[in-house]
């Protein structure tokens, strides 16, 4: 590498604080602000969506017009400004695109029809943004199917380009079902060019794939664990990429997300009623208080209180739940609280179960950062049933939060959770394989026996849990080193 400290820009439909519908978002936030730390030079491009409060965040304008170029001509923006914590954060403004209620799909969940011109124009746009700015970066690195353009957009218009000619590209896939496949009748738009519309390009049974596209044209693609990168080479779990990611060998790779610990630690949380540390539990109980009274909860510090903050997406394995939970309720001491939104039955169900079992059970459907904290905090076991999982936040926040996770054994869970071992209490949570509610429901089971009946074990793997380090500096370092094998795929 010609030297360490690189330019990198990222290209992203999310950034926390900003907007954020997921681990996206939480990626997208920490990351650059623990590069910059370690000297590189990193900004972030995002649309400058609606919801965006321009005085909240302190906005700024930063250019009154930016002529972007598309497939079918010339299209203008805006480009406003805002410093996240060191970081620049540049927001791509344009009404026809960004100005509606939400990211991707309206109030009722349809998605809106014109999403590949609206990530391809924010791709586009950020390329521009840079020539425009005279910043060269070493390394685009594009996230998700939403700008996963950015690799062949460098590749295909930019090879000669005084700034980006040189850049290398990284993709990250944080979640390999949704990969951007739309009609072809958006592709002479995206100004991709017709010569590439082939199966191991952008062409997927007629249609346009943005991932895969991306997956052909990036110098370097990871994931955001190592078993989601084992398993997403399999065509259980690759949904029909699979053979493409193994075709990619070891330019493919998964790195562990981080996790941002000036928000998600117990001892400085701003939004817990009580902080708390390993050596000292007592705010940990001050919380669980607070969250069985906030949830109408009984108010009993020896009942076992299950929490879920989640997605109610297919994905998440929350019908397992749903068609578990009544017969733990019914057969074990425990409570369970609930926060999600998604899915409409799932909705319903959760939503009406707290009347069904009043004072065991709580749910609150939207969402809710204050409440996803005091979950974190005042659960003593916290359930990820997940059918897959890239990498998952919620259970590396469980952790830190001396709150055992419950999870399926698959992706990041399964390289984020060591299995609870009876015979010497070591480990950090309980894990299963088999996706049924039974099995989940087992397991369940264990956690609550293991917290009457084998007090010693429990103190143990909280004590353990609370050590893990998932911070991002050790997933900097693995970053770098895609960054590093990028510049070297890109110049060869
Ligand atoms: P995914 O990105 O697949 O949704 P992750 O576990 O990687 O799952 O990240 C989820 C993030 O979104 C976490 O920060 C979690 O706290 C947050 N989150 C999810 N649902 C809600 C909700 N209803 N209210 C508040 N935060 C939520």
């Amino acid at each position: 590498m010609k030297d360490s400290k690189l330019r990198i820009v990222m290209i992203s439909s999310e950034c926390a604080p900003y907007a954020k519908t997921g681990g996206l978002a939480d990626v997208v936030g920490a990351l650059p602000k623990i590069l910059r730390q370690r000297g590189h030079d990193v900004r972030v491009i995002i649309p400058k969506y609606s919801l965006i409060d321009y005085n909240k965040y302190r906005l700024q304008p930063f250019l009154g017009t930016m002529g972007v170029w598309m497939g079918n001509g010339q299209e203008w923006c805006t480009v406003h400004f805002a410093d996240n914590e060191g970081v620049p954060v540049y927001f791509i403004e344009s009404n026809k695109y960004f100005d509606r209620p939400g990211l991707y799909h309206d109030a009722s969940y349809n998605d809106y029809q014109d999403n590949p011109r609206r990530f391809g124009f924010l791709t586009r746009a950020a390329l521009q943004l840079c020539r425009d700015t005279s910043f060269a970066p070493d390394i685009v690195h594009v996230h998700d199917w939403q700008s996963a353009l950015g690799p062949a957009y460098l590749k295909i218009w930019h090879w000669n380009d005084q700034i980006l000619g040189r850049a290398a590209s990284l993709l990250t896939i944080h979640n390999l079902a949704y990969q951007g496949v739309y009609s072809a009748s958006h592709y002479e738009y995206l100004g991709l060019q017709w010569g590439n519309f082939t199966a191991n390009k952008f062409e997927d049974h007629g249609r346009i794939n943005f991932l895969k596209g991306g997956i052909q044209y990036a110098d370097m693609v990871n994931t955001v664990s190592p078993t989601y990168a084992n398993e997403t080479r399999t065509p259980e779990t690759g949904y029909g990429l699979a053979m493409y990611l193994t075709d990619r060998g070891d330019d493919y790779i998964g790195i562990l997300n981080g996790v941002d610990y000036a928000v998600w630690n117990p001892a400085v949380d701003q939004r817990l009623p009580a902080n708390y540390t390993s050596h000292d539990l007592s705010g940990k109980g001050v919380c669980k208080e607070e969250l069985q009274r906030r949830f109408g909860l009984v108010e009993d510090p020896n009942v076992p209180v299950f929490g879920v903050v989640s997605r109610l997406a297919a994905q998440k394995g929350l019908d397992l739940l749903a068609n578990g939970v009544e017969g733990i309720l019914n057969s074990m001491v425990a409570q369970f609280v609930i926060l999600g939104s998604g899915d409409p039955d799932l909705q319903t169900y959760f939503s009406r179960l707290p009347s069904r079992y009043p004072g065991r059970v709580g749910s609150f459907i939207g969402y809710n950062e204050d409440l996803a904290h005091l979950i974190e905090a005042g659960s003593d076991f916290f359930i990820m049933p997940s059918i897959y999982e890239p990498c998952g936040l919620n259970q590396i926040y469980s952790l830190k939060y001396g709150t055992l996770p419950v999870v399926r054994a698959t992706g990041g869970l399964e390289d984020t959770v060591q299995q609870y071992n009876e015979a010497t209490g070591e480990g950090t949570g309980f894990k299963f394989i088999l996706p049924t509610p039974g099995a989940l429901a087992d397991t369940i089971g264990w956690a609550v026996s293991t917290y009457f009946d084998r007090k010693p074990h429990l103190q143990r793997m909280i004590q353990t849990a609370m050590a893990q380090d998932y911070s991002w500096e050790r997933s900097a370092a693995g970053y770098e080193t895609a960054y590093e094998r990028a510049l070297r795929n890109q110049q060869k």
